[in-house]
């Protein structure tokens, strides 16, 4: 069995849903297909839980209008027969009525969670119209019956496999499969998701807990390329890459996988692909245990870092004082990112600020502390990259005008992390790709 799942581009037209049903129907292999919001729906959701957030009522009407408005529009063009417009009428209604419902209700994070989790319902039910118009044999499996996270927001694989498995043997019979990205239940069996973008996740979660064959990510792009089409003009595909390479480059900002979107299928052993839904010929990027060549491969950015910097004299020939401050960092739950030490200082990022004042209170017995807000973190991703001849000299060679603020390399063999200010991150991509990949 197959995952294969379809990004918020990939389902924002109904020509590219007519497209998607092309696609998962091809081969003769059972297929669970994972299905992200039509593009543009989870923002617009974001938007109106802010506004009922903030008590403004009638703002959030109206983007409930606009974005009904928009799905009525879709399934006009979408199905064909009156008896299926009826049906996705009815499914638009539904979930509708549900946001108009939630106006009148006083707010709370749980609802937030409940209104955002609108999109990826109507999607996947509005596919299954779809598809069952097209005469596709097929399955709705609801993801809020399978896919959980703990307290901690940790996704419970062993439950997920049980109740998955379960599902699939209920309709064993069938071979096409299509369920809800994004969307899980909580510890507390609350509606909650797996952040945003976290359809790759759930995609890779199920490819994991069914010991797949391939996981699929199928997108508006034809795979993992060299360096943030998005900042800098040329950039190239990259064929293939190792799980490890692909894991620094998802979590240090390449956006086309989610940060943790990689963990569960290079556990579970299961290749991932990114694929060109627009394009579906081309090669895309292979992701499997090894790297199947040496060098530079990519470099992505991670945007709003925090640096942090504790100068003390008590450092020195002291042991113990890492890890006194890593256990404030644990105690208010906070990753760290990049971390370099000196003989009397230690620098670390962290990217998110939400303890920020009580992690600051607690460091500060430890010495002199700075804090430098607004930076982002470059990520130079590769197999073996330290052994490369003349890769610093190219990377050093290529940043010109930019100060570096911190530079972390040989934490693992495939990453070189350098921090520089926010305001340098599209400049620094641009001198990168000209001098490390010769692209301009
Ligand atoms: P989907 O909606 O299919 O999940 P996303 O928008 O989340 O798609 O991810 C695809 C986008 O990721 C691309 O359109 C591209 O702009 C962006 N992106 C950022 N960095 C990279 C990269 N290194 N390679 C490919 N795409 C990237
Ligand atoms: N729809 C969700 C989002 O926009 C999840 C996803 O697309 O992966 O973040
Ligand atoms: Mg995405």
């Amino acid at each position: 069995m197959k995952i294969m799942k379809f990004g918020g581009t990939s389902v924002g037209k109904p020509e590219r849903m007519f497209q998607v049903a092309e696609l998962v129907t091809r081969g003769d292999e059972p297929v669970i297909v994972v299905l992200s919001a039509l593009s543009g729906t989870t923002n617009s959701l974001v938007t109106i839980g802010g506004y009922i957030a903030k008590g403004e009522r009638s703002l959030a009407k109206q983007e409930i209008a606009k974005l009904e408005a928009h799905y009525l529009d879709f399934i006009s063009k979408l199905v064909k027969k009156p008896a299926s417009l009826e049906k996705a009428k009815a499914i638009v209604a539904e979930h509708f009525e549900f946001l108009n419902i939630i106006l009148k209700i006083s707010f709370s994070e749980a609802l937030s969670k409940d209104i955002l989790a609108q999109g990826e319902l109507l999607s996947t039910k509005l596919f299954s119209v779809y598809l069952e118009e097209a005469g596709v044999d097929h399955e709705l499996l609801p993801a809020l019956e399978f896919m959980s996270i703990d307290s901690y927001d940790e996704p419970q694989i062993g439950s997920i496999k049980i109740k998955l498995s379960q599902l699939l043997k209920q309709h064993s019979a069938k071979k096409l499969f299509v369920t809800q990205g994004y969307i899980c239940r909580n510890a507390r069996g609350e509606v909650d998701n797996l952040k945003r973008g976290g359809s790759d996740y759930t995609a890779s979660l199920i490819a994991a807990a069914i010991n797949a064959s391939v996981c699929e990510i199928w997108t508006d792009i034809d795979g993992m390329h060299n360096n943030d089409p998005r900042i800098v003009k040329k950039t190239v595909p990259v064929e293939q890459l190792s799980f490890e390479e692909a894991a620094e480059l998802a979590y240090f900002g390449a956006k086309i996988l989610h940060p943790a979107s990689i963990w569960p299928a290079q556990t579970y052993k299961v290749p991932v692909k990114l694929l060109n839904t627009m394009q579906p010929e081309a090669k895309g990027t292979t992701i499997c245990e090894v790297a199947e060549s040496v060098g530079v491969k990519a470099v992505a950015a991670k945007d709003n870092i925090t640096a942090i910097r504790i100068k003390s004299s008590r450092m020195l020939l002291a042991y113990g004082f890492l890890r006194k401050i890593f256990e404030v960092f644990e105690k208010y739950r906070t990753p760290i990112d990049m971390i370099t030490t000196s003989e009397v200082a230690v620098s670390l990022t962290i990217d998110n600020t939400t303890q920020l004042k009580e992690i600051l209170k607690e460091l500060e017995p430890f010495g002199t502390i700075e804090v430098d807000k607004d930076q982002a973190i470059i990520s130079v991703v590769g197999n073996e990259i330290s052994q490369t001849r003349d890769m610093i000299k190219k990377l050093f060679g290529s940043i010109v005008n930019i100060p570096v603020r911190m530079v972390a390399y040989g934490g693992s063999p495939h990453n070189i992390s350098l921090l520089v200010s926010a305001k340098d991150k599209t400049q620094i991509l641009q001198q990168l790709n000209k001098g490390m990949f010769g692209l301009d």
